[in-house]
C-alpha cells in the first residue's frame, strides 16, 4: 500500500458518520438537524469555509439523514439500504459532482434533465456539488433555472472554499452555512483520541505541531498524523515531527529572541547561517518570529496564555518570558520584522542579506526603557517631566505612545513622599545651606511639594540670590536624601523688577537659568525657542 492510499484509508476511517460526531461545527449541525426534525428542508444549501473542515462530510450525512429508513433524532442509521447505498457510493438518488471537472454548461444541463425525475428509492434526490465556484458563468445560469423552480424532491448542496466567486444570484437562492476553521485545541483533542484508539503514543508538542501545520483543517491534520505514523511508528516525539515536517521548533524562536534581547548582533549572523543551512524558508522564519512576539504580546496585554496556540509547556515559557520585555519593545520588534518580511515577499535580489539585515536591526534596537532612562538623565535637575515626554515622542517613532515614561524619579517624586522626607532633608542640610532652614523658620521662604518636585518661593531677593548661588549643592543634597534627583523650581521674589531680573539672568548662564523656569516655560522655550522677558 502506498503512503497516499494509507492516508485515504485513515481519513475515511475517522470520517464522522452522524452529525453529533462532526467536530467544531455545532452551529451547522444543530441547524440542519432541526430542519430535518421539523420537515423544513431547504432546496438549496451553500456550505462555505476553508478546506478540510467537514463541508462534504456534512453534506453526505444530510443526504443519508434525509433518505434514511430508520432515522433517530434526525441522524442517519447508517445500516439501512438507503444509508449503505450512499456510503458505498451506489445510490442513484445522491449524486456527487466535482465542480472543478464538470463545470461546463452541458454538464449542468445534463444534471438539470436528470433532476426532473423523482428519486428512485428515497424521498429526496440530492446533488452535492463540490467546488461550486469552479462552474462557468453559463453553467451557473443553467443551474439558476433549476433553482428558481425546483421540483419538491430536489435538494442541492453546494460546497465552496471561495464564496466570493459564487454569483450573487446563486447565493440569494441558497441557505448559507459558514464552516469554521478548526481550533487548534479541537484538532489536538481529536488527534489524541485517534492516537489512543490506534495505540499510538504521541506527546502534546507533536499534536500541536501537526495541528498548526494543518492550519485549521481536520482532514489535513489526519493526513499529517498518518504520515507521522509511517515515519516514526507508534511512538511519536516532537523532534521527529519537526524534522519530518521541516518545522522550525519553538525552541529556535526562544533562542533567537533571547539573543535579540541581549543585543547579540554577532549571533544574528549565526542564526542566519543556521536557517540557510537547515533549508528553512527565510520569509517563514520571519513569520515564525513574528508569531513568537505576537504570543508574548498577548501574554503582556492579557496577563494570560489562553490566546496562544501551543503546548502547555510552551505556554508556560511564554508566561515566564513576558516579564522581561516591555510591550513597547515587542511592538517595535514586530514592526521591524513585518517590514523585513514584506521586503522578502517581493523577491528582492540577495534575500539572505536582507534577512540578516532584519535580524541585525532587531538585535541592535535599543530598549525603550533604556531610552527612557537616557532621556530622564538628560532632564535630570530640571522640573521637566512633561518635556521629557515630548522629546521621547520625537525619538522613538511610531510606537512612542507605548513607551513607558520611565524614570524612577517620576514615580518616587510624588508630592507626598517629597513631604515625608522633607524634615530630614532640612535637618541634614550642610552648614553652608543652613540659611534655608532659618529662612523657612522666619517665614522668608515657603516650600511647596508638587509631583514634579519642590517649589521654592523666597520672599526676598537676598534669599533668592543665595539659593541660586548654591543651587547645585542643594540639588546634590536632595538627591542624597531622596535617593533620586529631585526637580527644583525657584520662583523669584514677587517684587523683583524687570531690570533686576535681566541683570540676574545675565549673571547666570546656561543650565542654572533653567532651574528658574516652570515646566510649561521649559516646554515653550524648547518648542518655540522662546525667551523670557520677565513679569509685570
Ligand atoms: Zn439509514
Amino acid at each position: 500500500m502506498t503512503e497516499q492510499q494509507s492516508f485515504l484509508v485513515t481519513a475515511r476511517k475517522w470520517r464522522p458518520l452522524v452529525f453529533s460526531s462532526v467536530v467544531g461545527q455545532d452551529h451547522v449541525t444543530t441547524t440542519l438537524k432541526n430542519a430535518i426534525r421539523t420537515g423544513r428542508v431547504h432546496h438549496a444549501y451553500l456550505f462555505t469555509g476553508p478546506r478540510g473542515v467537514g463541508k462534504t462530510t456534512c453534506a453526505r450525512i444530510l443526504a443519508r439523514a434525509l433518505n434514511c429508513q430508520n432515522p433517530t433524532d434526525a441522524e442517519p442509521c447508517n445500516v439501512c439500504d438507503s444509508c449503505t447505498g450512499v456510503l458505498d457510493g451506489r445510490s442513484v438518488d445522491v449524486i456527487e459532482i466535482d465542480g472543478a471537472s464538470n463545470n461546463s454548461v452541458d454538464d449542468v444541463r445534463k444534471l438539470r434533465d436528470n433532476a426532473k425525475y423523482a428519486p428512485l428509492n428515497g424521498r429526496y434526490k440530492m446533488y452535492i456539488i463540490d467546488e461550486v465556484h469552479m462552474l462557468s458563468t453559463a453553467a451557473f445560469n443553467a443551474l439558476l433555472k433549476t433553482l428558481e423552480e425546483p421540483p419538491p424532491h430536489l435538494v442541492f448542496v453546494f460546497a465552496t472554499t471561495e464564496i466570493h466567486k459564487v454569483p450573487a444570484t446563486i447565493l440569494s437562492r441558497c441557505q448559507r452555512f459558514d464552516f469554521r476553521r478548526m481550533e487548534i485545541s479541537s484538532i489536538v483533542s481529536h488527534l489524541r483520541h485517534i492516537a489512543e484508539t490506534d495505540g499510538v503514543s504521541i506527546d502534546e508538542g507533536s499534536l500541536v505541531s501537526i495541528a498548526r501545520k494543518a492550519d485549521g483543517s481536520m482532514r489535513d491534520s489526519q493526513s499529517i498524523f498518518d504520515q507521522m505514523v509511517s515515519f516514526c511508528g507508534t511512538k511519536i516525539v516532537a523532534s521527529d515531527v519537526s524534522n519530518a515536517l521541516h518545522l522550525i521548533d519553538d525552541e529556535f524562536f526562544f533562542d533567537v529572541a533571547k539573543a535579540i534581547s541581549e543585543h547579540d548582533v554577532a549571533r544574528m549572523f549565526e542564526v542566519s547561517r543556521l536557517v540557510v543551512s537547515r533549508g528553512y524558508d527565510l520569509q517563514e522564519t520571519l513569520i515564525g518570529l513574528l508569531e513568537h512576539y505576537r504570543n508574548l504580546l498577548t501574554v503582556i496585554s492579557t496577563g494570560s496564555t489562553t490566546l496562544i496556540e501551543a503546548s502547555s509547556q510552551t505556554m508556560k515559557r511564554y508566561a515566564d518570558t513576558a516579564d522581561s520585555i516591555s510591550k513597547a519593545d515587542v511592538l517595535r520588534l514586530m514592526t521591524i520584522i513585518t517590514q523585513g518580511e514584506a521586503q522578502l515577499r517581493q523577491n528582492p535580489p540577495h534575500p539572505r542579506v536582507r534577512f540578516e539585515f532584519t535580524l541585525v536591526q532587531l538585535a541592535a534596537m535599543d530598549d525603550s526603557v533604556q531610552l527612557g532612562e537616557l532621556l530622564a538623565r538628560l532632564s535630570v535637575g530640571t522640573p521637566s517631566a512633561p518635556v521629557g515626554g515630548v522629546a521621547m515622542a520625537v525619538k522613538v517613532g511610531p510606537v512612542n505612545r507605548q513607551v513607558r515614561v520611565p524614570t524612577k524619579q517620576a514615580s518616587a517624586l510624588t508630592a507626598r513622599n517629597l513631604s515625608e522626607k522633607w524634615n530630614s532633608a532640612l535637618e541634614g542640610l550642610p552648614e553652608h545651606l543652613s540659611f534655608i532652614r532659618s529662612a523657612i523658620k522666619q517665614g522668608m521662604l515657603t516650600v511647596d511639594f508638587s509631583d514634579v518636585g519642590l517649589v521654592l518661593r523666597p520672599a526676598a531677593d537676598i534669599i533668592h540670590h543665595r539659593i541660586t548661588d548654591q543651587v547645585a549643592d542643594l540639588r546634590s543634597h536632595l538627591t542624597t536624601i531622596y535617593g533620586t534627583p529631585v526637580g527644583l523650581q525657584l520662583i523669584p521674589a514677587p517684587a523683583l523688577s524687570v531690570a533686576e531680573r535681566e541683570a540676574e539672568s545675565g549673571k547666570k548662564n546656561g543650565v542654572e537659568d533653567d532651574s528658574l523656569m516652570t515646566p510649561i516655560e521649559h516646554t515653550l522655550v524648547a518648542l518655540f525657542k522662546a525667551k523670557r522677558v520677565g513679569r509685570t
